[in-house]
């Protein structure tokens, strides 16, 4: 089978990918093996690609947004039926004992797995994924459109409930790419009033076909105070900006697992009134459960770009250099 790996990672416009001819992986114990459909491209991935994210295999391949059938089973595996449609996410495993872990906090887990980073992921043909950890698909959902809910999808659910908005209170979304479009559909319907700041002309016009109550320049001051904001540009130096636009009381969300530097902090004006800065950290299975069944529900529906899987360096310059508005998706 074929499959893409960080080679020497770098740049992304130098190549850091290669593809490669691999032997067909054979499931372990409790282990799916899945014949990808299609996979979405997320910003983690051109992280790992360019070295922002230290490796932590060598020759890995990437890819978290999984959408495939399973094609074999590895002993005891029997959740998931051959042929079934199966998602695979960023969470590829949790040791299930460390104190995080019992308490139900398994996103902090102390010796996680993650698919495209430990495990190798779906810029491949197959891929194998712990049975326990895959997901079923809602079933009105496309693979096309599934694949982006799998993680920006996940971790904008998840941050959503981290920034803390009250029922009918203002968000401030900051940054508007593959995540926060989906994020934005479910804070709308469950009746936010939602702010976003964002560069790119791209960005801002999903952000307004999609209802956004303002659309701004990424520094914008916010129209109205906010109840809760979530950074989902990996800029440290929107960090200040986004508290300066939060009421007293209220939380901002850094969802992204990298973030440029921040500059230090005003302390009266940024963070003093109980105002509140905090991390976003992967996710539970019960978030990946919770958001598919109300994306499925309500409809969240993804913008989509496609690529052949032959075209994943591209999809991710593409991403790199703000050319599309929404999200990646790569098809075999
Ligand atoms: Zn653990
Ligand atoms: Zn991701």
């Amino acid at each position: 089978m074929q499959a893409w790996v960080v080679d020497t990672p770098g740049p992304i416009d130098g190549g850091p990918l290669r593809r490669l001819e691999r032997p067909l992986p054979e499931p372990g114990p409790a282990q799916i093996r899945v014949r990808v459909s299609c996979c979405g491209v997320c910003r983690t991935d051109l992280h790992l690609a360019e070295g922002d994210l230290p490796p932590r295999r060598p020759g890995v391949t990437p890819g978290h947004e999984v959408v495939g059938r399973v094609e074999a089973v590895g002993a005891g595996a029997q959740r998931f039926a051959l042929g079934e449609r199966v998602g695979v996410a960023w969470l590829g495993r949790t040791d299930g004992s460390c104190r995080f872990c019992r308490r139900g906090d398994e996103n902090v887990c102390t010796s996680p797995e993650f698919t495209g980073w430990d495990i190798d992921g779906g810029y491949a043909d197959r891929c194998l994924v712990d049975e326990r950890y895959a997901y079923a698909l809602p079933e009105t959902v496309s693979d096309e459109q599934a694949a982006p809910l799998l993680c920006a999808g996940i971790i904008g659910y998840r941050a959503l409930r981290c920034a803390d908005v009250p029922p009918g209170g203002r968000l401030g979304i900051y940054g508007f790419g593959g995540s926060a479009h989906l994020t934005a559909q479910l804070a709308l319907a469950q009746g936010m009033r939602v702010h976003v700041f964002t560069r790119g002309e791209h960005n801002r016009r999903l952000a307004r076909e999609l209802g956004a109550d303002s659309v701004g320049a990424a520094a914008d001051p916010s129209p109205e105070p906010l109840d809760g904001a979530i950074l989902f540009a990996p800029a440290g130096d929107l960090v200040p900006v986004a508290l300066r636009a939060l009421d007293r009381g209220a939380t901002l969300a850094v969802a992204g697992i990298w973030l440029s530097a921040i500059p230090p902090l005003d302390y009266a004006g940024e963070l003093f009134q109980e105002r509140r800065l905090r991390s976003v950290t992967a996710n539970t299975r019960q978030d990946g459960a919770e958001f598919l069944r109300l994306a499925g529900r309500l409809g969240i529906r993804a913008t989509t770009v496609e690529y052949p899987m032959a075209d994943a360096p591209a999809a991710l310059a593409d991403l790199a250099h703000g050319r599309f508005g929404g999200a990646a998706v790569l098809h075999n």
